[in-house]
């Protein structure tokens, strides 16, 4: 349930009402907007069955939401939610662009793709230092030394860092070295990860599951705001169907049935999305076109040698044309490029 507050409502009312709920041991969660604060009602609220709530002072209406979710819903938060990574911008009118290998492999690997991904107008370095391989023969990333290469090139480069995280133990390492964290298509519905990173209140990049739904998604990223962490942005990396041309089936029609529902930004990942490099560049272009208020993608120095994804990777010749066509695309739907 949310408690929609008046217009005018004092600080004292607002309190009042929190003291209330606080009382009957429900948990709150404010949201103040630029018109009228909402109060968002945590815990069995059958215990308000019979209560004066309603016509508590400065309290406008009740309304029940129907929907699993709560705090990631537009009920809650009207206006979308922009979230400001250290001068970087996610979501308004701001189009986040996020690039990088798909892991880590070296020093010398990492700084040519950022000193090059700087130059283009990237503000965040993807690189992942926990790869989640689907054999355990695979290139399994080079843990917190990875981590620190990305620090280091942060500290040369002055690109913001975005890492994937896979367990608690790797959530505390990365906590030490990265801007944004990522959790993976693989672990967005571990739970217990979700809460950790809840409470650490640490930006975060929120892949949908492999095969996850709209609303699973939606509640993945209930459970990161639930423990007080309201800076998450959702990443659309494509859905396992029953298409085998592509890796992924990339549907973007999340893009703007996310904007509906929820405040939370949206990016998309055209290279998990599609699996194959000449999807990438084209695949960008609609996820812009499509309203995402952000990009992630692979880039790699040279992709036939990448330990990881390198079908998916673009090349620096590509993704300078995909930067070039995203530039002239993003202010027909007045979209500014953060910087
Ligand atoms: C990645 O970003 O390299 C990755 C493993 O992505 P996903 O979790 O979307 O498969
Ligand atoms: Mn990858």
């Amino acid at each position: 349930m949310v408690i929609v507050m008046k217009a005018n409502a004092t600080e004292e009312q607002i309190s009042g009402v929190e003291k209330f709920l606080s009382n009957l041991e429900l948990g709150v969660h404010i949201s103040t907007g630029s018109e009228r604060t909402i109060i968002g009602v945590i815990g069995d609220k059958r215990i308000l069955i019979d209560t004066p709530l309603e016509i508590m002072p400065g309290v406008d209406r009740l309304v029940p939401i129907m929907e699993p979710y709560k705090l990631v819903g537009k009920t809650f938060r009207p206006e979308s939610t922009v979230i400001n990574i250290q001068g970087v911008e996610v979501g308004g009118d701001s189009l986040v662009m996020m690039a990088g290998p798909c892991a880590v492999e070296s020093e010398k690997q990492l700084i040519e793709t950022a000193v090059f991904l700087k130059e283009q107008g990237v503000q965040i370095l993807r690189g992942g230092a926990y790869k989640p391989r689907t054999s355990p023969y695979s290139f399994q990333g080079l843990g917190e030394e990875g981590l620190k290469l990305l620090a280091r090139v942060r500290e040369e480069t002055g690109l913001l860092i975005v890492s994937e995280v896979v367990s608690t133990d790797s959530l505390e390492k990365a906590l030490k070295y990265v801007d944004v964290l990522q959790v993976g298509a693989r672990n967005m519905q571990n739970f217990d990860l979700l809460q950790h990173i809840g409470k650490s209140k640490m930006p975060v990049v929120l892949k949908r599951g492999l095969s996850s739904n709209i609303e699973e998604w939606l509640n993945a990223a209930e459970y990161i705001l639930n423990e007080g962490n309201y800076q998450v942005i959702l990443c659309e990396r494509g859905i396992r169907t029953f298409e085998t041309a592509t890796r992924n089936t990339l549907d973007l029609s999340s893009v703007p049935l996310i904007k509906e529902i929820s405040h939370l930004p949206i990016i998309v990942d055209p290279s998990h999305g599609t699996g194959k490099w000449n999807l990438v560049t084209p695949m960008a272009r609609a996820a812009v076109a499509a309203g995402a208020d952000g990009l992630i993608v692979e880039v790699h120095p040279n992709p036939q040698f990448a330990l990881s994804d390198g079908n998916q990777s673009l090349n620096f010749e590509s993704f300078s044309t995909l930067m070039d066509e995203i530039r002239k695309i993003a202010p027909i739907l007045k979209r500014e490029l953060s910087q």
